[in-house]
């Protein structure tokens, strides 16, 4: 199955014929300004497995980390580190059709610590202090 997505109008689409490897909620304060959402929620991706149309404007919001937008309606796309340029975080919001997407064991609240205390998410998922190292290794 080929899911696809994109921004608010439309200039940038992609694709992908792949599940995603981790679904990371973020809780950080950057996460959120950044979606302006009380969390965001990144899927990771080997960055070959997406298929990209349009130009794609980023924004470095921390030495080496990129959010990736469109620079015609601002519609949040992706989350990129410089330091592992296999892997592309796609943002679920950004998806045509997210229940399409397969939820396993492979799910973490990160940031946990900055959750807010009114948001109820009961999904049973962990929940985790920052974001430890290794926790989003692509295989
Ligand atoms: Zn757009
Ligand atoms: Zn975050």
């Amino acid at each position: 199955m080929t899911l696809t997505g994109g921004c608010l109008c439309g200039a940038v689409r992609f694709e992908t014929d792949e599940q995603p490897q981790w679904i990371e909620h973020c809780h950080c304060i950057q996460c959120r300004k950044a979606s302006g959402a009380a969390f965001l929620s990144g899927l990771m991706y080997r960055a070959e497995e997406i298929r990209w149309s349009g130009e794609p404007k980023s924004y470095e919001s921390s030495p080496g980390i990129r959010r990736t937008f469109c620079g015609i309606c601002g519609g949040s796309l992706a989350f990129r580190q410089d330091a592992a340029p296999e892997k592309d975080c796609l943002l679920l919001g950004a998806f045509d059709d997210p229940s399409k997407i397969e939820i396993h064991d492979n799910v973490n609240h990160i940031f946990a610590e900055r959750e807010l205390a009114w948001l109820h998410v009961d999904d049973g998922f962990p929940r985790v202090e920052g974001m430890p190292d290794g926790l989003f290794r692509i295989d």
